[in-house]
């Protein structure tokens, strides 16, 4: 993927190029309103889904085609691109039929090779030059993201961006997709003139969080944001707690800092992130560890078994620096690490065997 276009040649981008608009088209009304408030604002790519996959039965799955013809008039009354998501050979055809600007392929879609390549096909037997972003699929897998995007290359679309809007998880935590921001810097350095976009609206699932994403986003010098707005989101008929007004909107892309990417002391800054974002990993994988410790400690408790056994845990060391050592680590270093971990699980085990710990 080396002779890859500008994605919007027709306009006069500065970084970071901005697509906003309804995670789902619900009315020409709500559409039209929404369209008008953004474009007010500067916003000049306009998003919208008409196919929504969901993830169970029952939810609202998308206006469908009857919805192209009020993104149609978005283009026609406000000048802004137009955009949607597409997942099969139809939506391309009736996406492209109805002049939209860029189609993105969407987390679930980019998941499957299949669905891509019928997308990529699609668009290939159209002939049509039109800008295409690929999200990164649901599971956390590098490869899989460049695979989708590939496909679409090979199609024959040079206008190509890779969307990072975070990986699903199990259980509870801060965000509603992990960002893993590792995986879309890897991307950046394999890739480097593939723009890449951050939506920080499904990583974090909640309004009061993208604005500290997205300038997460832009530390790591990310080319744009694809950010979801609505002009009435708590009436949203789809991920309505992760919605914000266009002026809303407004007032975020205001405070947001874009630094100078050729700036030495940013390119430490950036790397100082990087480090925030690890340590803030860190923490999730070690609260994750104690928690499943904590039932091992009610196993134990309830099997009337120690807490402490031995055999189990120099197996653990034994494995863990030589894994450590393989990947450039010290053995004192694991040990000592290793040792401050298991301190602190049998503190929490021995809690819950003598009934202090509820958990
Ligand atoms: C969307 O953009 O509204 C959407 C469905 O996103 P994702 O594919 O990232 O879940
Ligand atoms: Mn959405």
């Amino acid at each position: 993927m080396e002779d890859l276009k500008p994605l919007f040649p027709e306009l006069n981008l500065s970084r970071p190029i901005i697509i906003a608009g309804p995670c789902s088209v619900e009315s020409e009304e709500q559409v039209m309103k929404t369209a008008k408030e953004l474009s007010s604002n500067g916003i000049r790519i306009f998003r919208g889904g008409i196919w929504k996959p969901r993830t169970s039965p029952g939810g609202f799955e998308g206006i469908g085609e009857i919805g192209l013809p009020w993104l149609k008039k978005v283009k026609e009354e406000t000048g802004m691109l137009i955009s949607t998501e597409v997942a099969n050979k139809a939506h391309v055809e009736l996406a492209l039929n109805a002049g939209v600007d860029m189609v993105w392929i969407g987390a679930r879609t980019s998941a499957n090779p299949f669905a891509v390549q019928e997308v990529a096909d699609a668009l290939k037997e159209s002939g049509k030059d039109i800008a295409v972003l690929v999200k990164n699929p649901v599971n956390p897998d590098l490869e899989l993201w460049i695979g989708a995007m590939k496909r679409i290359y090979n199609a024959g679309i040079r206008r190509i961006g890779a969307i990072h809007r975070g990986f699903s998880t199990y259980g509870k935590h801060l965000y509603r997709n992990m960002p893993q921001w590792h995986i879309p810097i890897e991307l950046q350095r394999r890739y480097p003139s593939l723009p890449i976009f951050c939506d920080p609206s499904h990583i974090t699932g909640k309004r009061e969080l993208i604005s500290s994403v997205a300038q997460q986003a832009l530390d790591m010098n990310f080319d744009g944001l694809i950010i979801e707005s609505h002009c009435d989101p708590d009436s949203a008929w789809s991920d309505k707690n992760q919605q914000i007004t266009p002026e809303v909107l407004n007032v975020i892309l205001n405070t947001l800092v874009v630094r100078d990417e050729t700036s030495t002391t940013e390119n430490l800054t950036s790397l100082r992130q990087q480090i925030d974002r690890i340590n803030d990993e860190l923490l999730e994988l070690l609260a994750k560890r104690m928690r499943i410790t904590c039932e091992i400690g009610q196993y134990k408790k309830e099997h009337k078994m120690p807490v402490i056994q031995q055999n189990r845990y120099n197996d653990l060391m034994e494995r863990l620096v030589k894994n450590g050592e393989e990947l450039g680590m010290s053995e004192d270093f694991i040990k000592n690490i290793l040792a401050a971990i298991h301190e602190e699980s049998v503190r929490q085990q021995l809690e819950i065997v003598n009934g202090k710990n509820k958990k």
